[in-house]
């Protein structure tokens, strides 16, 4: 090993250990998912769809058609082009009591439930992803979520009624190097010697809203604490008024989309911040922002959906109507099936961003893993929906809404759809980083019963004593993975048969993680190909849960087309599952890695020969170690 794969395996270590400290260890509920990962299709958890509720629906609804009149009106494609959100728009959503749907009426919210936000949000997303960035930062991630959650009642009494007006606020966690391994910030909270303040220094980067806010909530590095004789790093929450002499915003940030974002880099210079604006308590920073985030991303998947539901009747209309080769277009079968399989993904889609929101309200229900795949596959879903929108529009897709108007045609802004789209993918959590926090829960069970069995550097006695501790278990969990007693899901009618399959799955994927334990032992934990099988199995039967669970809710209520659309999004997804189970074990995962590895040491550089640099070379040289170059690339005079 060379001293560069210490230093990062020592990193790794790090990292691990941190994220490990502030990872919610115990489950504070039942949940679906992490049944579903131990084999076990619960759909009790999930079934019967929760039915809205109608004096939630009558208090919504007053707020929610001035919402609609609002959204009508405004013109997002200038917002697009000004990268501005005018102050008076913002002035009446703050009005209408848009930053404080969430908050508790007698803190002079609107008090509306979980629900009735992610309503509101699918709606303006279907038109402004600027105007949802907005209020979503401020009220998902932003101030009141974490004072919701872990606000003591006086910080309560100091700061809702405020955020409820409308003071801005933004969550700042990422910084140059912190990104998905937040733990890695380097922004301190030093105490002052009297203990009443702390003096808060760094920079914050891509701090949504962060340059509109009043108020941020900051996690930064508190002095380390000592745990079994090592240093543990600290991170610590607060609230701080942007008005504090000290903060700074050093740079607005411009994004491919998402124009009129107010996004900066937020600069710390010795803030005095008061002691009672810690959150929460000294050291928990770093979980309340990862609880925060939990159930935080439950916004994404209704906004994604509503992005979906807005592509879909752009797709219909427009396919109903184009004509070309003597049909319209949505007859021929290659873009029949991209309208099909829209419509389908769009009902699922649906269906998990209502039943997890739905779940996380009605309480004593674990929502983590629920949150991260509904984050994760909508996302994905919606991301593939927006691109297939843009074909079926043609060149009309990839064509500005400004320049499609002015030669006279419907402003139908894809372009900027698409644009807006992709950072779902990335932020509040990349797609990566929910499939690796999944994955972590997946083999959770596995490696507490049974990582000594596997674990080479065990003893005997710790083998054994894992041994005699997991035995009871397996002995009764692993047979009854392979003979499981059948359910009918009668109810279901034609949607019975993918709840059979389901379960079916279910039991397999409980085998399959626990054969991929025995198999590759701790060295799992390093398998993503492998384990992301795993996590998109279980997202797959998840949705096809939610989707045959609303269908059922829909049928009742004499809706049964949803029927269909729930029938096709389980077909195909059944498609998927089977071939992550033929491959689970990755025939070409070596392969790939190894090609990999080639390519982080320059091997293949000599494919980079005859172009014009974009930037590439202005970045730190690779701390991958080079391997010897090739005769071939010392010909070629490349691989440096
Ligand atoms: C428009 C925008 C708005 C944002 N708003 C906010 C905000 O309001 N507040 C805030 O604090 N932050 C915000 N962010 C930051 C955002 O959350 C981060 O971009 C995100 O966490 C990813 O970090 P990164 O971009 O540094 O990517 P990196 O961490 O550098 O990751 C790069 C790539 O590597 C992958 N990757 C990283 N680690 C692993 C791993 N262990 N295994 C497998 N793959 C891995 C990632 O998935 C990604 O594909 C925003 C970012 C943008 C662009």
């Amino acid at each position: 090993m060379t001293a560069d794969d210490r230093n990062a395996l020592a990193s790794e270590t790090e990292a691990r250990d941190v994220a490990e400290a502030a990872r919610e260890s115990e489950w504070s509920g039942p949940s679906f998912v992490r049944d579903l990962f131990l084999g076990r299709f619960r759909l009790d958890l999930i079934h019967p769809h929760p039915p809205a509720d109608p004096d939630e629906e009558r208090r919504a609804k007053p707020f929610l058609e001035k919402l609609r009149a609002f959204m009508e009106k405004v013109d997002s494609d200038e917002i697009d082009r000004t990268g501005h959100i005018p102050e008076e728009l913002v002035q009446e959503l703050r009005e209408m009591g848009a930053f404080g749907i969430k908050i508790p009426r007698e803190y002079g919210g609107l008090g509306l439930s979980q629900t009735s936000y992610i309503r509101a949000i699918e709606m303006i997303t279907s038109k402004d992803g600027s105007i949802t960035a907005l209020l979503s930062a401020h009220q998902s991630i932003g101030v009141p979520q974490p004072l919701k959650l872990f606000g003591t009642e006086e910080q309560k009494k100091t700061y809702f009624p405020r955020l409820a007006k409308g003071a801005i606020s933004a969550f700042a966690l990422t910084e140059v190097d912190a990104g998905s391994d937040p733990a890695n910030m380097r922004t301190t909270a030093t105490p002052t010697e009297d203990g009443r303040h702390y003096i808060l220094n760094g920079e914050k980067l891509w701090c949504t809203n962060g340059t509109r806010a009043e108020l941020l909530v900051v996690m930064a590095r508190t002095p380390d604490v000592v745990v079994k004789g090592k240093p543990r790093k600290q991170i610590t929450a607060f609230i701080v008024e942007t008005s504090t002499p000290g903060v700074e915003v050093v740079h607005r940030c411009h994004f491919m989309g998402l124009k009129a974002l107010e996004n900066g880099v937020i600069r710390f210079a010795d803030v005095k911040v008061p002691r009672e604006n810690v959150l929460w308590g000294e050291g928990k920073g770093l979980k309340l922002a990862l609880i925060t985030l939990n159930t935080g991303r439950l916004t994404l998947p209704a906004s994604c959906a509503g992005g979906a539901k807005a592509m879909l009747k752009v797709s219909r209309t427009w396919a109903s109507q184009r004509v070309q080769w003597g049909q319209p277009i949505g007859r021929h079968e290659a873009v029949a099936q991209m309208l099909a399989r829209m419509a389908a993904n769009t009902f699922a889609m649906e269906a998990i961003a209502e039943l997890s929101s739905a779940l996380a309200e009605r309480g004593g229900y674990d929502i983590r893993l629920e949150a991260a795949i509904a984050k994760m596959y909508n996302t994905e879903a919606g991301w593939r929906i927006v691109d297939d929108a843009l074909q079926i529009r043609g060149g009309r897709g990839y064509e500005t809404a400004a320049s499609l108007e002015a030669r006279g045609e419907a402003p139908i802004p894809i372009e900027r759809a698409m644009r807006d789209f992709r950072i779902n993918l990335i932020f509040e959590g990349s797609s990566e980083i929910m499939r690796l926090f999944i994955a972590r829960e997946a083999v959770d069970h596995h490696f507490r019963m049974a990582f000594d069995i596997v674990r080479p550097e065990a003893s005997l006695k710790e083998r054994l004593s894992a041994l005699a501790r997991s035995a009871p278990f397996y002995a009764t969990w692993y047979p009854s993975r392979w003979i499981g007693t059948p359910k009918t899901f009668g109810e279901f009618g034609k949607l019975a048969k993918h709840l059979r399959f389901a379960e079916r799955a279910t039991r397999k994927l409980g085998r399959a993680i626990f054969h991929a334990m025995v198999r590759i032992g701790p060295k799992l934990e390093r398998r993503q190909m492998v384990l992301f099988r795993a996590v998109d199995i279980g997202a797959d039967l998840f949705a096809m849960a939610a989707a045959c669970s609303r269908a059922r809710m829909l049928d009742r209520q004499g809706n049964d087309e949803a029927v269909d659309l729930a029938d096709l999004f389980c077909r195909e997804a059944r498609e998927r599952i089977k071939a992550n189970f033929r491959q689970f074990f990755g025939p070409n995962d070596k392969a790939m890695y190894s090609v990999a590895k080639d390519v982080l040491a320059g091997e293949h550089a000599w494919l980079e020969q005859g172009i014009v640099g974009i930037g590439a070379d202005e970045i730190e040289p690779t701390k991958v170690e080079p391997k010897a170059r090739t005769a071939r690339q010392e010909a070629a005079g490349v691989g440096d």
